[in-house]
């Protein structure tokens, strides 16, 4: 196969900064961008079709950021629908594959970069992208016998594909809802972040999705099935260790293998001792506040400075890289509604401020007496107010009887 560009892993780490940007889709400007693998019968698609719906590359300005949605549709003998989040996450790494190109994020948080110099070379059109990654499917993925991809640009299309996504996404959570941890006998890893953060190791279990929000216990069951020596794995539970913080042997042994010894202790469900590392395509952070002894969320969807006075972009910059830092997490959005979130150290009552978006979200897992004593972007802007907030509402971390 023929490209215009370079392909191969060695280009998984490049980003594309704003200097070398010729054109870039999704992304924090635009509001509308999302995407989707959809397992198909093998008669319902044509192998290798590259569509484009709406305005391609050459249609559009050079330095603008365009609304995008990507439907990567997959047939084969042997293919289920549980498959299809697993397939969807290789949209990130094989795009990454792409010389001059970046992805980053996942669902409808995803944001992609062409460089100036892959245009020069003769990227200059999504169906050059479309090619490699049907390529890629493919030949990286024997299950895999046909594929064809759609690039969506066009605003009704979009939108309408957009609804879409949001459904299945919505499906996809709701399945592992109300299973536990100790229901399962494996939990699974995933180290597909390593080429960002070479020391980073997911642990998914059914009350913790993986930390980009876009991988669930049974996303992980499947994809170790299906490329048992790929990055994700079983992990055995082994003896518990420690049930506040939920530290289990098993998954410290399995984390102290695979972060090449950085983490040889997680607890699964903490933000102080022995935390989750985060890579850095986290869906939100969960973040102390000293001053009130509370957490807070932010979200990457975000735009405007947390109630600590800093923007997403900047606390992520601080906690990305898989290191375990005490007082920072990266979370998926899901995980807010986990009975166990952050379980050592009070769950959602120790939870001060969040943005409205995100509250708006996870409204039905909030306890009621609780709901309206978190503060968002609208009650509070900065740590004065907050504390003003807090102690007008009788917030429990302000008497400190938030266990
Ligand atoms: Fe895997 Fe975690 Fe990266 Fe998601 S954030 S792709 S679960 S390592
Ligand atoms: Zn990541």
């Amino acid at each position: 196969m023929e490209f215009k560009v370079e392909i191969g892993p060695q280009f998984e780490g490049e980003r594309v900064r704003k200097d070398d940007l010729y054109i870039e889709f999704g992304g924090p400007k635009v509001r509308s961008k999302g995407e989707l693998v959809t397992v198909r019968e093998m008669d319902e698609i044509e192998h290798d079709k590259i569509t484009i719906l709406g305005p391609d590359i050459p249609d559009l300005e050079e330095g603008g950021s365009y609304q995008i949605g990507t439907l990567v549709e997959v047939a084969g003998a042997e293919l289920d629908k549980d498959m299809e989040p697993v397939f969807e996450r290789k949209i990130h790494i094989y795009s990454n594959y792409i010389e001059g190109f970046m992805h980053l994020g996942q669902r409808n948080d995803i944001w992609m970069r062409v460089s100036k110099d892959a245009v020069k070379k003769g990227l200059t059109t999504l169906k050059e992208v479309g090619k490699v990654l049907s390529y890629l499917y493919t030949s990286e993925l024997p299950i895999i016998e046909k594929v064809a991809i759609t690039y969506i640009t066009d605003p009704q299309k979009l939108e309408e594909f957009i609804s879409t996504c949001l459904a299945v996404y919505k499906e996809r959570d709701e399945r592992v809802r109300g299973m536990t941890e100790e229901s399962v006998d494996e939990f699974y890893g995933c180290t597909l972040c390593q080429s960002f953060a070479p020391t980073h190791v997911c642990i998914i279990t059914p009350e913790r999705i993986g930390l980009c929000g876009a991988i669930s216990w049974f996303d992980g069951r499947a994809a170790s099935r299906i490329d048992p020596l790929g990055p994700f794995f079983p992990v055995e539970k082994g003896e518990l260790l420690d049930e506040n913080l939920v530290v289990y042997s098993g998954v410290n042994d399995v984390v102290d293998e695979r972060s090449m010894g950085e983490s040889s202790v997680y607890s699964l469900h903490s933000i102080f001792e022995n935390p989750h590392t985060s890579c850095g395509c986290f869906e939100g952070i969960a973040f102390y506040i000293p001053e009130v002894d509370g957490i807070g969320i932010l979200s990457r969807n975000f735009n405007g400075e947390s109630v600590i006075g800093v923007p997403f972009s900047t606390m992520a910059g601080e906690l990305s890289g898989g290191k375990q830092i005490e007082g920072y997490l990266g979370i998926g959005i899901e995980y807010l509604r986990s009975p166990k979130f952050l379980q050592a150290e009070g769950g959602l009552r120790r939870i001060v401020w969040m943005p409205r978006e995100i509250k708006e979200r996870v409204k039905d897992d909030i306890p009621e007496d609780i709901f309206d004593k978190i503060a968002t972007e609208e009650d509070a802007k900065d740590i004065d107010a907050l504390i003003e907030f807090l102690n007008r509402v009788e917030h429990p971390v302000m008497s400190g009887e938030f266990a």
